[in-house]
């Protein structure tokens, strides 16, 4: 009977393991951006190599996602200084960390970290072995871009365990690109509903 116990364990522990990407971002509950009528972000060339169109294309869905939870309005600026949220690809350090965050808050420019020792999926429907899904890390980074906090329930967008999975070969079983109702709750409380 303890071998088994002690074998579910095991068995559990692999499989958290294995899909449990986290991300390390600490958020003061303070936290708010600037102007909730006008939050500019940036992408930063740096450190990738998927093209401006590719990820254009997934930060903006990802910011119109949270566009429509609650009450803060984004636009896309070409411009680093003054742009309120940078999203960035750089090293994040930590196993299994594969995302982080700075707060908003004086100075105002938040920086949102993928970590460059990843392979960033922007194909859901063929990734490449291994990867990770970009639009559904995009859209819990954009979360703390508008200063939001970790949730601890893993079946949310904003959980800092089992962020997303990596991908198996023709399989995409972690895609998290639709925001919960705890999600939302959070968001709301913070700006208000959609607006
Ligand atoms: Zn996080």
């Amino acid at each position: 009977m303890s071998y088994l116990v002690f074998l579910g364990f095991f068995l559990l522990a692999s499989i958290i393991t294995s899909s449990g990407q986290t991300c390390n971002a600490v958020i003061p509950a303070t936290a708010r951006v600037r102007d909730v009528r006008r939050v500019k972000f940036y992408l930063d060339p740096s450190g990738t190599t998927i093209p401006f169109y590719i990820r254009k294309r997934i930060f903006t869905k990802a910011f119109d996602t949270w566009e429509r939870a609650a009450c803060v309005k984004f636009a896309i600026t070409s411009v680093k200084k003054g742009a309120d949220i940078v999203l960035q690809f750089s090293s994040v350090t930590g196993a299994n960390v594969v995302a982080t965050a700075t707060a908003p808050g004086p100075p105002f420019q938040v920086t949102l970290i993928f970590d460059i020792g990843e392979t960033w999926s922007t194909t859901p429907h063929s990734p490449p072995t291994g990867s990770l899904d970009l639009h559904s890390v995009a859209l819990h980074l954009i979360g703390h871009g508008i200063g939001l906090e970790h949730i601890i329930n893993p079946a949310v967008v904003m959980t800092n365990t089992i962020l997303v999975g990596r991908f198996s070969t023709g399989t995409s079983p972690f895609i998290k690109t639709t925001l919960t109702t705890e999600d939302i709750a959070a968001a709301v409380a913070k700006y208000g509903p959609a607006c």
